[in-house]
């Protein structure tokens, strides 16, 4: 049998990109993965599919798991012959209780590895500018537990010692205790007006910073209603430049932003809103459903070698009919000398990801657009043209090509589906205002949408509702819903600029 091995991998501070480029390759290799609180979902997305995910809430109260449980997992699956990744939040090592869990392995005669991680107050300083340690006022930083273990006899820190320590102090686990630790603090001598700053959910489009003397940090957090996780920040330190804080300037910045597509389609999209600072929230509106088992397309599929050009309208369109070749077991082999055409450098891209480079592809996004420009690309009179498309594509493309000679074959390899997603969530926060933008980038999601909510109630609301282009506006007026923004360019980008010059101007 397969001899068993753990990774204790730190998964950074929570934004999922800021793990180890090994922490990645690791995940990509675990057979079981246990993760906590802490660790961002999202980097589930490294781990593959077959694994077995085991999620331990490691929280005090019900439903919760021990570290005892836990340890007895990781045992189990290890001695079982599986590559388990434990994945904490941060760094494995600071406030992670990895002896604990080192202990049980060696005593079970299990290999390991730590793969370190960000830890959150190194996070809470690069994603603020508060910086711990600056040559003119802190030579030296002290990380230490708002918690101590339950059950210990006594304390571990000398209230007298860090009262006087004359650095930067970061406290853990803080928030229970800030009160009595900003007392314990004054009444052993430090300075009442000792800059302070508690910053929460670091890294993340919803981070909190918070500024205020020692002695009035608890009640401005209670003010504001700050929540953990965080991380307080006492010292010199805290009062640093403001300046240097370019993650709370970015463009979209704490912007709760709807995104409405098929669920590999949000996940595109959501990358592009944490890069702009916003918050991106998922409400699936459409299913891709292959329609890769028609005769039709097994028909098609049998000859395409004979078709002189094949044209690709959508990533969606690529992936459908790549992963039916694979289940078929056949591979791009199949397309022969036939030319390849891709409407966008989204679709090209996606071919690309399948080994395929296309042989044109115009820079527009209709389909109109597309028939006339492979019209002037190349004399299509006589020529056998497939289009692979959504069941739900107009018939223009086809009727232009057939009008310049060609002979078309158009075939449905995907429709979307109504997803029916759970809209409680997003019904009361609209209803709160606390959503800032609805984002359509099709008809079918407008229709996804608008099937489970009511046009009037976001008329009604803070909400704006921002479309990719015209079509997908037209839908949205045709439904009597007001349209703040229309892409000026017809792409994801362009929807997230448009949102962006609205967001200026108001
Ligand atoms: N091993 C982790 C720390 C675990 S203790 C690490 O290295 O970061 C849990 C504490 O970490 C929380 O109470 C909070 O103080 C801090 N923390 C973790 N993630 C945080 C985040 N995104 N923002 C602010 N504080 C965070």
């Amino acid at each position: 049998m397969k001899k068993g091995f753990v990774y204790l991998v730190g998964a950074g501070p929570g934004r999922a990109d800021l793990i180890t480029v090994r922490g990645a390759e690791v995940l990509k290799a675990a057979d079981c993965m246990i993760y906590d609180k802490l660790a961002n979902p999202a980097l589930l997305q490294f781990v593959s599919k077959d694994a077995e995910i085991i999620h331990v809430p490691k929280r005090i109260g019900e439903g919760s798991c021990t570290q005892d449980e836990i340890n007895k997992v990781l045992v189990e699956k290890a001695l079982a012959g599986k590559t388990v990744v434990r994945l904490k939040g941060g760094d494995p090592c600071i406030f992670g209780r990895v002896a604990e869990e080192l202990a049980v392995l060696i005593e079970a005669g299990v290999d390991f590895e730590i793969v370190p991680g960000v830890t959150a107050a190194v996070a809470v300083s690069s994603y603020t500018g508060i910086m711990l340690t600056d040559r003119e006022y802190s030579s030296q930083v002290t990380f230490v537990t708002g918690r101590e273990a339950e059950g210990k006899e006594g304390t571990n820190i000398d209230w007298d010692v860090l009262a006087r320590f004359p650095g930067t102090i970061v406290f853990y686990m803080g928030m229970g205790t800030l009160e009595s630790t900003a007392r314990s603090l004054i009444d052993n001598g430090k300075p009442a007006d000792t800059p302070a700053a508690v910053i929460a959910n670091a890294t993340f489009p919803s981070q909190r910073v918070v500024r205020a003397p020692l002695e009035r940090i608890n009640e401005t957090c209670e003010q504001q209603k700050i929540k953990p996780p965080a991380i307080v920040v006492i010292g010199a330190a805290a009062a640093s430049d403001t300046r240097f804080d370019w993650f709370t300037k970015r463009p979209l910045f704490g912007r709760s932003i709807v995104m409405t597509r098929d669920a590999a389609g949000n996940a595109d999209f959501a990358a592009k809103i944490i890069q702009r600072g916003g918050n991106p929230l998922e409400f699936e509106t459409i299913r891709i459903k292959p329609l890769t088992d028609s005769n039709d397309f097994l028909r098609v599929l049998a000859k395409i070698s004979q078709y002189d050009w094949v044209v690709f309208t959508s990533g969606n369109g690529v992936t459908t009919f790549f992963d039916a070749l694979e289940k078929l077991g056949k591979d791009a082999r199949v397309f022969a000398f036939a030319k390849i055409a891709a409407i966008g450098d989204k679709t090209a891209d996606r071919l690309g990801e399948f080994g395929i480079k296309a042989d044109f592809v115009p820079g527009v996004f209709t389909s109109r657009e597309l028939g006339k420009q492979l019209i002037g690309f190349t004399n299509l009179q006589n020529k056998k043209i497939l289009l692979l498309r959504s069941q739900l594509a107009s018939n223009e493309l086809v009727e232009t090509l057939a009008g310049a000679g060609a002979e078309v074959d158009n075939v449905a390899v995907y429709t979307a589906i109504s997803a029916n997603s759970e809209s409680g969530w997003l019904a009361d926060g609209i209803s709160k205002g606390t959503i800032d933008w609805l984002t359509f980038a099709s008809p079918s999601s407008v229709d996804g949408f608008f099937e489970q909510f009511d046009s009037k109630a976001v008329n009604s609301s803070n909400a704006k509702v921002a479309s990719i282009g015209p079509v997908t506006s037209e839908r949205l007026k045709g439904l009597d819903v007001k349209v703040d923004v229309t892409a000026r360019e017809h792409t994801l980008d362009g929807l997230l600029d448009s949102i962006e010059e609205q967001e200026n101007k108001s």
